[in-house]
């Protein structure tokens, strides 16, 4: 490990100037931190956490319509369980379910589908949040609940999609980072190739990345390796798990139940084709439609800095509530929540003091 922190240091040195790289990851930002990879790296190299926890990118209006649901009579929320903490506008699916609402937490999609055999009495949603990593499992899950003719299960679907917000990122005129590290998770179902556009329209350089140490660090040296070069490609360091057309079989899944839909991410806005959304032939699966619930318009935590923390624009101790009115027992955003959320990251494991934020050379 210290040789090649040594060979980053290197690299350092003839890029000549400061590096920002951005982890997309939340799985990365944990391990990161967990491994102490920030204190291994020179000070010439700054990492960042993107939009990549499901939890923390899940839009308020969303956690909003949950709790409405929740609250119908005769229906049974099942949830993971890092949402049930994440502030909505008024209320938690935690707090709906103090006030009486039915909320249960499930740890996957066919522990939803099982409740629903259990309480045929209820309508039984499932809060279906992810990227592609979770989406093919709820793929195969309605795939069970049409075989099993189940009446009583559907799902409220927030999927989301990673390259489209990359994308909508790598066109913000204000990002400055040089280069990307990508979710290893995500890659094995979708592959490499949808990550092109980073480094042909972007410019920027892009690795796929596993999540032990030695990976992270290998990860930031071929990142650095190609600053130095002044190139810009996407390379594949998870090799070992990632084949460049990813998993066919989960992708044919997907694309059997789900097509891409405009989605609201927290802190991103509305990107285009960045959600999944089940076709129309399965609209007794889809709780949006067969459960359809008034909710007013969405209401966003005061002074939380969620939204620029997503985009690499603040580190979570540029947030004035940082572990003050906001901490992992009181969170007022979801970064804060979600166990890879990038607050609940710095705020378990300590902080390196914050990059300057400026634009990317
Ligand atoms: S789902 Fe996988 S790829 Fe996405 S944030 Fe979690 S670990 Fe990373
Ligand atoms: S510290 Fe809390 S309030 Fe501030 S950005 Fe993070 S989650 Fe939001």
């Amino acid at each position: 490990m210290n040789g090649i922190a040594a060979a980053i240091g290197d690299l350092v040195q003839k890029i000549g100037r400061p590096v920002r790289l951005m982890e997309v990851c939340g799985t990365h930002t944990v391990a990161i931190f967990r491994h102490g990879i920030r204190d291994l790296l020179p000070a010439g190299v700054s990492l960042l956490s993107g939009p990549g926890c499901p939890v923390c990118v899940t839009a308020i209006a969303d956690v909003d319509r949950a709790v409405a649901l929740a609250r119908q009579p005769g229906v049974l929320l099942a949830t993971f369980g890092d949402l049930l903490r994440v502030p909505g506008s008024a209320m938690s699916l935690a707090e709906a379910r103090a006030g009486g609402a039915q909320v249960a937490v499930v740890y996957s999609p066919l522990d939803a589908l099982e409740l629903a055999a259990a309480n045929p009495g209820h309508q039984v949603v499932f809060f279906a949040t992810g990227f592609e990593t979770t989406s093919p499992l709820i793929a195969a899950t309605l795939l069970t609940a049409q075989e099993r003719a189940t009446g009583n299960f559907s799902i409220l679907s927030v999927h989301k999609l990673v390259p489209p917000a990359l994308r909508a990122l790598v066109a913000t005129p204000e990002l400055a980072v040089d280069g990307f590290l990508l979710p290893g998770h995500v890659s094995a179902i979708i592959g490499v190739d949808p990550y092109r556009f980073i480094a042909a329209e972007g410019g920027r350089p892009a690795v796929v990345t596993g999540f032990a140490a030695a990976d992270i660090l290998e990860g930031i040296w071929l990142l650095l390796r190609q600053l130095a070069a002044g190139a810009a490609r996407v390379e594949n360091q998870y090799q070992r798990v990632v084949r460049p057309e990813g998993n066919p079989r989960a992708l044919a899944l997907l694309d059997a139940f789900f097509e891409p839909a405009d989605a609201v991410w927290r802190g991103l806005g509305t990107i285009p084709a960045s959600g999944l959304t089940l076709k129309p032939a399965y609209a007794e699966l889809d709780a949006s439609r067969r459960l359809p619930v008034a909710v007013p318009a969405a209401r966003e935590p005061a002074g939380c800095d969620c939204g620029a923390i997503l985009r690499g624009l603040k580190t979570p101790p540029d947030c004035r509530l940082f572990g003050r009115a906001c901490t992992p027992e009181r969170p007022v955003g979801a970064c804060m929540v979600s166990s890879e959320g990038s607050c609940a990251a710095y705020h378990r494991y300590g902080q390196r003091p914050a990059p300057p934020v400026g634009p990317a050379a």
